[in-house]
């Protein structure tokens, strides 16, 4: 009989290459600080070393994994870096790393309760316990009216919450008007464009000396609004705003959200894993008045990308937003409504695994050992800025509350520049510049698997010695 083509790796390869790899990635990680942080390749470098067109036959698998080392290694920022300062962290681990891979492995598309119940109920009772272990308010539970889910990133959260808001209204959409500070993350306005509301009709509102949205600008600003015939649906808090950390006041926020019948939504993307820690839950008060709040574990909390975690206070009014139910998706569960469909809380219909990975890192490291790193990076962040205060040629653009400091050199906009240009090309760590009160300043984000104290102070003594010699 004749043998009918198989192109699959046979199982016994798989095994060696699946070995291979996590030694590779083991190896990479060992080694990772040896790597210049940011990638020092030109554009188009990568490219030039790929074949124009794809294999007509497969290859070997030694051969395409060859390729890892001399083409894609180099065009890598190693965000696994320790030296790794830039942007916010993106947390990792060991455990969440074989999460990911055991998600592959079972390539379930969890759509559906139906389509794999353990994908649905795990991401349910994973997402339960996370409200426990950062004391969020218990309407976020599933037992009670609200419940949460995973999301790709945070731009998708705020995005399904603003749909969710629309929703809600009566009013013609050229009517409606919503309410951020100048500070919220950029994907607040993209959400708009993508939801089809000019951006125009996104206020972005004043900030007081901290950078934390102003309540009174805030409601002054709906006054005009409602007094010029608009109606105000949505507005977005941020728990730690991305250019300086700023944290909004919530209380003020909600109260103001609640009189004029506002969508309240919390962004805490990255700083939301502080409340972990009891000490640091002071930074979600006045969250009991949120609609609906997100923070990305794949931030902070070692977990790998993606994961954001997004709950909200009422899940009907999200699912009633975004359920539609063609013929083929119909099924005896759905239909008795004793089950989630995830599909219905979220922009795709399908969906990954990707509970396994934060179930994972839970358990592995447990609540004291998730807590040990959130003080750890906030200790070396408070360090670190006691070292910028006390240097006479350097000052804190603001104090900051939590991993990420601020400042600058006191010399202006120039030798700022030149200190992030020189310290990224040296490729010894990367950190990048923002901008407050128009005036360059330096980001120092703190919050890396495996940044140490000797990390931290070579950076500091980096910095220090770029700015002598200009
Ligand atoms: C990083 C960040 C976001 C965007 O996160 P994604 O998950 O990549 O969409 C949104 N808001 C804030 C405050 C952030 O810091």
């Amino acid at each position: 009989m004749e043998e009918k083509p198989n192109y699959h790796m046979s199982s016994a390869e798989f095994r060696q290459w699946g070995y291979k790899t996590i030694d590779w990635i083991a190896d990479y990680l060992e080694n990772v600080e040896k790597l210049p942080v940011l990638s020092q390749v030109e554009p188009g470098d990568i490219r030039a070393k790929l074949p124009n067109s794809p294999p007509q036959q497969g290859e070997s698998f030694a051969e395409i994994f060859k390729d890892i080392d001399e083409i894609i290694v180099p065009g890598l920022t190693n965000w696994q870096s320790p030296n790794f300062f830039a942007f916010f962290p993106t947390g990792i681990s060991a455990p969440s790393i074989l999460g990911e891979l055991l998600s592959a492995g079972l390539g379930v598309q969890g759509m559906l309760w139906a389509t794999s119940p353990a994908c649905t109920e795990l991401e349910t009772h994973v997402l339960d316990w996370l409200v426990d272990m950062l004391e969020l308010p218990l309407h976020f539970k599933s037992s009670e009216t609200g419940g949460g889910v995973i999301q790709d990133s945070a731009s998708s959260a705020s995005l399904v919450a603003l749909v969710a808001a629309r929703e809600q209204t009566t009013a013609d959409i050229s009517k409606l008007v919503a309410y951020t500070s100048t500070q919220a993350h950029s994907s607040i306005e993209k959400g708009f464009k993508i939801a089809g509301i000019s951006s125009e009709n996104l206020r972005l509102i004043e900030v007081d000396g901290n950078y934390a949205i102003c309540p009174d600008a805030l409601q002054q600003c709906i006054e005009q609004d409602i007094a010029a015939g608009l109606t105000p649906f949505y507005l977005a808090a941020t728990v730690g705003t991305t250019s300086s950390n700023a944290i909004d006041p919530l209380p003020e926020l909600g109260a103001i959200a609640q009189k004029y019948n506002i969508w309240f939504h919390v962004d805490g993307a990255m700083s939301g894993t502080a409340a972990l820690c009891p000490e640091y839950r002071w930074i979600h008060q006045g969250l009991e008045l949120a609609d609906s709040y997100c923070f990305n574990p794949h931030k902070w909390m070692l977990t790998n990308f993606d994961c954001t975690c997004f709950y909200v206070r009422d899940r009907s009014k999200l699912t009633q937003s975004l359920s539609i139910v063609p013929e083929y998706l119909k099924n005896q569960a759905s239909e008795s409504g004793a089950v989630i469909d995830y599909r219905d809380w979220q922009i795709p219909l399908g969906r990954r695994f990707r509970s396994l990975k934060l179930w994972f890192v839970i358990r592995h490291y447990g609540i004291e050992g998730l807590q040990h790193y959130v003080r750890k990076h906030i200790a070396l962040a408070q360090e670190f800025a006691e070292w910028v205060k006390s240097d006479s040629r350097f000052e804190l653009a603001v104090n900051p509350p939590l991993n990420l400091v601020c400042f600058r050199h006191k010399g202006g906009d120039r030798i700022n520049q030149t200190i992030v240009n020189s310290l990224n090309s040296s490729g010894k760590i990367y950190l990048i510049s923002t901008k407050l009160d128009q005036k360059v300043t330096l980001r120092m984000s703190i919050g890396q698997a495996t940044t140490e104290k000797l990390n931290v102070q070579q950076a500091w003594e980096l910095i220090c010695q770029i700015a002598d010699a200009n």
